[in-house]
């Protein structure tokens, strides 16, 4: 829409920008474009749009042949946008983004997501959007400039903040180009930036427990000008080694330290056990013959090397709404990294019972104790690994504190949305999940 345009729309449709919701609306239609442009769009994308306004951005995102789910609290600009793209390809919401479920998601086959974000809200719709782990393959958003500079900054500088770090551990923030106030009406205060934010690639960077992760950084932004050894000492005993170890002055303050250096030193502080810890090569599993008879045991990297038939137990945990629990697998494991998964799941041990196993993965995986019912018993075969998997189901409401060690991230989500999820990415599970929820959603459809 041209400059010349917009305040005749607006005084048509009856509505004048409103400050509190941060409306200035992009009168530049080669910006605009230049703008979907970098979100590299297809059919084949799904794109999610927070704040469309008068559509400046969603016209060329439909013309790329996207579909468009946009999400605008104005209730006054819903009529004009439903008249102005009459198009299957385009369904608006009327709410607050903030307020959005992004579980449903999960079911779209490729999702970005754009925004010419209202700036009284930019952070906390980046940390609702981003929060870690999100169907989002791409974030393209027109930001405050100090905000943009912020995510995307360097250590050493004024703008490396607790911020930074949090968006960095898993994304990577490009910054695209400054984007003057010039192009919007009503005028901002401000300039502004575009930024596209992209997920990280698995083993990019080392994992690290994020909630450590996350409360040392807060920490030791708390006073910036302060040595970050002695705001953190309660929690870092032995900072004069790890900075020796890590190359950095013992005085050295958290800007001055890499994002590389905030994991190792999350590592020192809480060791992610690798997950052979919990299935040691040493460890022996259960062999069973083609009727899962016991045989004896091997270890376990015999079991998996020779493709031997052993036992295996998949939990399904579902809370009193129906939703059942999912968890993504650690990316330190060395079988399906970051793969969504079972509730807990692991192998039978030599000498152990199914019924046993199963309670002891809950608890070390989850934390969590409850009455567990055996409700299937899958063959062993190609899709299973070679594994006799015993299937369980349990009830529980409580907190679930799942092991960093054995989990990145864990989502309760109603079934049918699992359903969906699992047809459109079935490469986002590992294989005797999506052997263990066929064979649930049969007996409980
Ligand atoms: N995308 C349009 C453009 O580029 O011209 C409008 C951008 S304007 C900066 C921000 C838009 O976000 C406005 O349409 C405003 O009504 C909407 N908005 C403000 N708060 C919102 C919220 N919490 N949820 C969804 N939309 C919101």
């Amino acid at each position: 829409m041209k400059l010349s345009e917009i305040p005749a729309v607006l005084r048509e449709i009856g509505v004048s920008p409103v400050k509190t919701l941060g409306q200035n609306f992009l009168h530049d239609n080669n910006l605009a474009r230049w703008i979907v442009d970098q979100a590299d769009l297809n059919a084949n994308d799904y794109v999610v749009e927070i704040g469309p306004g008068l559509g400046a951005l969603t016209e060329f995102a439909l013309e790329k042949g996207a579909r468009v789910l946009a999400i605008e609290k104005d209730n006054r600009l819903m009529q004009f946008l439903r008249e102005r793209f009459a198009d299957e390809n385009f369904e608006i919401v009327h709410g607050d983004a903030l307020q959005f479920d992004t579980r449903p998601l999960c079911a779209q086959p490729r999702v970005k997501l754009i925004g010419n974000l209202p700036y009284y809200i930019s952070s906390q719709l980046l940390i609702k959007f981003l929060d870690y782990p999100s169907p989002i393959s791409l974030s393209l958003f027109m930001l405050q400039k100090e905000l943009a500079k912020r995510l995307g900054a360097a250590p050493r500088t004024r703008d490396y903040g607790a911020l930074t770090l949090q968006i960095q551990l898993r994304y990577r923030v490009e910054y695209l180009r400054t984007v003057s106030a010039n192009v919007f009406i009503p005028k901002p205060d401000v300039d502004s930036a575009i930024v596209r934010i992209t997920p990280r690639a698995h083993g990019e960077l080392p994992g690290c427990d994020s909630g450590v992760f996350h409360r040392l950084v807060r920490r030791g932004f708390s006073q910036r000008r302060k040595q970050l050894g002695k705001l953190t000492r309660e929690e870092v005993h032995n900072w004069e080694t790890i900075a020796a170890e890590l190359g950095l002055d013992a005085r050295a303050r958290a800007e001055e330290v890499s994002l590389e250096q905030w994991i190792a030193i999350t590592n020192r502080v809480a060791p992610l056990e690798p997950a052979k810890t919990k299935d040691p090569p040493e460890e022996r599993f259960q062999l069973v013959d083609q009727r899962d008879l016991p045989l004896g045991g091997a270890p376990r990297s015999q079991v998996h090397a020779n493709n031997l038939l052993h036992r295996a137990v998949h939990v399904l945990i579902f809370n009193s709404k129906g939703e059942v629990f999912l968890q993504l697998r650690s990316r330190s494991k060395d079988r399906y990294p970051l793969r969504w998964d079972s509730s807990a799941a692991g192998h039978v041990t030599e000498g152990e019972t199914y019924d046993q196993t199963a309670l002891r993965e809950l608890e070390e995986e989850l934390g969590i104790q409850t009455a567990l019912k055996q409700v299937a018993k899958l063959p062993a075969s190609d899709r299973t690994d070679s594994e006799f998997i015993g299937l369980y189901f349990g009830s529980y409401d409580g907190e679930i504190r799942p092991n960093a060690a054995e989990i990145e991230a864990g989502r309760f989500l109603q079934p049918a949305l699992v359903d969906e999820w699992v047809k459109a990415r079935p490469d986002d599970f590992a294989s005797g999940f999506l052997e263990c929820w066929k064979i649930w959603r049969e007996k409980n459809p």
